[in-house]
């Protein structure tokens, strides 16, 4: 076993070397620009991309013409929300989403609200979840689009996503979710889950950084955006600019191995991730899970670690364990995490909270090392309180 241990695997992802290995050649030989369809360089380039296309589409049961790529959730988030209200505009100017969503949706809606539009923003209970029969009460007339996230970044908690789907559909309005985090580590069926637009990221299932997607339903109904990206006219006018070859093949090339490995990964993965909670339960008290345990994505664990300040836990982990407080995103802010805030922790027990990301890599060996090292910097900073 190698030290340090990584275990931030919400923040981002190791590249898997069968990714890397499938992009290099757009770095060689196959750089043209996928636009260019009257020359051998440019039609290679348009097929390594229609690949990915059809990789993502099989990941999630969706159909190759109905991706969008883009430079990461970030930008598809922003795509779908502000790309729907201005399409949607003259049909109602009301928006319902949740408290813990990821900031890339949070700010959108916030613009969006200088701009006209209403947000309704769902609670969570003590668990992270949504209670869906609210959600259905804040369904208006003027109702254009509901945003949920599938698996949230800070706590892992799954929403019931499929109950959501039911709603929209019945009640006509479009839903868009945020898979930024689930893609890779749960099923993720977008004719299962009834939505019209998904956004995800290629660096949180191990592939590389600023590439991403939104995927966006093409018939029952067939969704229109208006583009916030103008220029030369790629993916149908949605989102102009060269598409990055290099990260769409790399990225679906991530899709593939996520798919065959799904399965395995889930239960490897949920293994590695009870037997750390296991060994804090065993080993420590005061110690709490945040968010739901039975709805949440295998590889996380959020606890709170009382009496204890979660810098002060991660320092002392003397750079051993890669593990973080609060979101990489928030975690250079001094405030407690809106999300832990939210499921009603104080602010004490926020501030004591770790989230621990377990990926593929990890192993059984370091989850045994990282806990031991866990439970000793908690005794420790325990006891430096108490005297
Ligand atoms: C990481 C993340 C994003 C942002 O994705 P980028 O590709 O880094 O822009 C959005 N939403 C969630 C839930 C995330 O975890």
């Amino acid at each position: 076993m190698k030290l340090p241990i990584y275990l931030d695997h919400h923040a981002t992802t190791p590249v898997d070397p069968r990714v890397v290995e499938a992009m290099l050649p757009c770095f060689g030989e196959s750089f043209g620009n996928a636009a260019s369809s009257m020359h051998p360089w440019g039609i290679k380039a348009g097929e390594l991309v229609w690949q990915a296309r059809e990789q993502l589409a099989k990941l999630i049961g969706g159909k190759p013409g109905e991706v969008v790529f883009t430079s990461g959730a970030t930008e598809a988030n922003n795509l779908a929300l502000k790309g729907v209200c201005e399409q949607y505009a003259s049909k109602g100017n009301h928006i319902i989403s949740v408290t813990t969503e990821h900031k890339s949706v949070l700010d959108p809606l916030k613009h969006l609200e200088k701009k006209g539009f209403e947000v309704s923003y769902l609670g969570v209970n003590s668990e992270g979840l949504i209670d869906v029969e609210e959600l259905n009460s804040l369904i208006m007339d003027k109702t254009i689009l509901i945003s949920v996230m599938l698996a949230n970044n800070e706590i892992g908690v799954v929403q019931p996503l499929e109950e959501v789907g039911k709603i929209a559909k019945k009640r006509g309005v479009l839903l868009h979710s945020d898979a930024a985090q689930a893609l890779g580590k749960i099923s993720v069926d977008v004719q299962k889950l009834n939505v019209d637009l998904m956004s995800f990221s290629a660096h949180k299932m191990y592939g590389p950084k600023g590439v991403g997607a939104l995927w966006v339903r093409s018939y029952d109904p067939k969704v229109h955006l208006v583009a916030q990206m103008h220029g030369g006219g790629q993916e149908e006018g949605v989102r102009s600019g060269t598409m990055n070859v290099p990260g769409i093949v790399g990225f679906g090339k991530a899709c593939e191995i996520a798919k065959e490995n799904l399965e395995e990964d889930i239960k490897r993965i949920t293994e590695l991730r009870n037997d750390l909670l296991e060994k804090f339960e065993k080993n420590l008290d005061e110690i709490r899970v945040n968010g739901s345990l039975e709805h949440r994505l295998p590889g996380n664990l959020n606890m709170s670690f009382e009496h204890t300040e979660s810098d002060a836990v991660l320092l002392g982990l003397n750079q051993e364990v890669g593990a973080s407080s609060g979101s990489a995103c928030d975690s250079e802010k001094l405030e407690p995490s809106y999300v832990l805030k939210e499921i009603g922790l104080s602010t004490d027990v926020a501030n004591a909270a770790i989230r621990f990301g377990i990926g593929r890599s990890n192993t059984r060996e370091e989850i045994e090392y990282a806990s031991n090292k866990v439970i000793e910097v908690v005794h420790k900073l325990r006891l430096m309180t108490k005297s």
